[in-house]
């Protein structure tokens, strides 16, 4: 059993160790006997997208984000848009998470168009969201609990069709208003978890790994782990937060 993976632009989105959700991925694989390949497709890198099971984005500032827009209109996107409605597993953070969305309008008034996998959008604002935060996820986005950690100024709005991640529990999450966080359209996960999210979260991690796996391999199956540090970090910040 393998895993295919593809680090979607690795060169200009990683921020605040988001690599090391791709470490992560890898680890919680390998310690149950399934293999996996990491493809890294960085800007003017091809590749054929319908060899991969899961796609990794991470954040970025709003120079980087606007860095690669010629290399996504110039065929990214539309790969990336065919993986989406093809019920791939995407996990996007924060500037990747932007990125799948409609448009991001900085605040300094530039628009960025994005690709519009997703029925978002986002704002800028003068206001930097910024900090360690949790939230609970939607049941049917795991129901688990999710600590790590914001630092954005764009404020993230829904559309139709696409439904929130979770519900913020401590920090702003979207857009500091309505206390949503993150997104989900199909299986595209979407999120302003830096953290890295996963590491810190292992029942989410396995969340995403098990949707991935069970696309490709329906009778797949993810013993549990011991996640017994993983658990008492995650405990430990979660009560603080709570205060
Ligand atoms: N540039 C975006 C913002 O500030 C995303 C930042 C990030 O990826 N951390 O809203």
């Amino acid at each position: 059993m393998k895993l295919n993976i593809c680090h979607l632009y690795p060169d200009v989105l990683n921020l605040y160790g988001d690599t090391g959700n791709i470490i992560c991925l890898k680890k919680r694989l390998e310690w149950r006997g399934i293999d996996t390949e990491i493809t890294l497709l960085p800007i003017g890198e091809k590749a054929d997208f319908t060899q991969f099971d899961l796609f990794f984005i991470g954040g970025g500032q709003d120079f980087e984000q606007e860095v690669l827009l010629s290399d996504l209109h110039s065929g990214k996107a539309k790969e990336i848009l065919a993986a989406v409605e093809d019920e791939k597993v995407f996990l996007c953070i924060c500037g990747g998470y932007q990125m799948m969305g409609q448009y991001y309008l900085t605040h300094t008034g530039e628009q960025c168009d994005f690709i519009g996998a997703l029925n978002l959008y986002t704002v800028g604002s003068d206001v930097r969201m910024i900090g360690n935060y949790m939230f609970e996820c939607l049941d049917e986005n795991s129901g688990s609990e999710v600590i790590g950690f914001e630092n954005h100024s764009g404020k993230t709005y829904l559309g139709e069709g696409v439904f929130p991640l979770g519900t913020v529990i401590s920090g702003f999450g979207n857009n500091g208003e309505d206390h949503t966080e993150g997104a989900r359209y199909k299986n595209v996960f979407g999120t302003y978890c830096h953290g890295p999210i996963l590491p810190k979260n292992p029942e989410f991690a396995d969340f995403i790994l098990k949707t991935a796996l069970s696309r490709r391999f329906p009778s797949a199956d993810l013993p549990p782990l011991n996640d017994c540090l993983e658990i008492q970090a995650h405990r430990y910040m979660s009560a603080r937060l709570a205060i």
